[in-house]
């Protein structure tokens, strides 16, 4: 592991969210969308499930995903103003099968916890001096974004099936040159 479990986890969801804008494909366009998001990252606290809390969400996905073309000093002022907007207050909270770990406070609004978690695991990333573990998928066609939590740092593709597809056509490459 490289960071604390529950940074980890919010990295990872923080993905997600940055990538449910994917090209010019939104997957997060309906509270249905936003319900079933909700669900597959297990996000607790109060919801309002109205088209403001929609909108919130939607509008916390580019300000995420400028932290990926931001250099450190920009990084820091973007999770600042951030944990600041939000009037952030972490807590540590212990609940179902999770041993204790970092919660914005559960009455905030969704996309408020959703942008102080992932502040929160930014600022692990600063301290440990991690930034160089953001990615951009390599693949020519695919946007997405990634978190390398890999040892040797040699995470190039997103984890939307890229890696996957760049093995597929590696392997063809290379059956294509024998055959000649
Ligand atoms: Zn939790
Ligand atoms: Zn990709």
């Amino acid at each position: 592991m490289v960071f604390a479990h529950d940074t980890e986890v919010a990295l990872a969801a923080a993905v997600a969210l940055v990538n449910t804008l994917d090209g010019p494909d939104d997957h997060l366009t309906d509270l249905a969308a936003l319900d079933e998001f909700v669900e597959a990252w297990s996000w607790t606290g109060t919801r309002t499930h109205d088209a403001h809390e929609l909108e919130a969400v939607r509008a916390l996905r580019p300000q995420l995903r400028a932290l990926w073309d931001s250099n450190e000093d920009e990084v820091v002022r973007r999770v600042n103003d951030m944990l600041r907007a939000a009037n952030a207050l972490p807590q540590l909270v212990k609940h179902d099968a999770w041993d204790y770990h970092l919660h914005a406070r559960p009455e905030a609004p969704l996309a408020t916890r959703m942008a102080v978690e992932a502040a929160m695991a930014f600022v692990d990333i600063v301290r440990s001096s991690g930034l160089d573990r953001l990615r951009v998928c390599d693949m020519d066609d695919c946007a997405a974004v990634a978190i390398d939590l890999t040892k040797n740092k040699s995470k190039r593709y997103c984890d939307g099936g890229c890696s996957n597809r760049a093995a597929v056509a590696a392997y063809r490459a290379r059956k294509a040159a024998h055959s000649d």
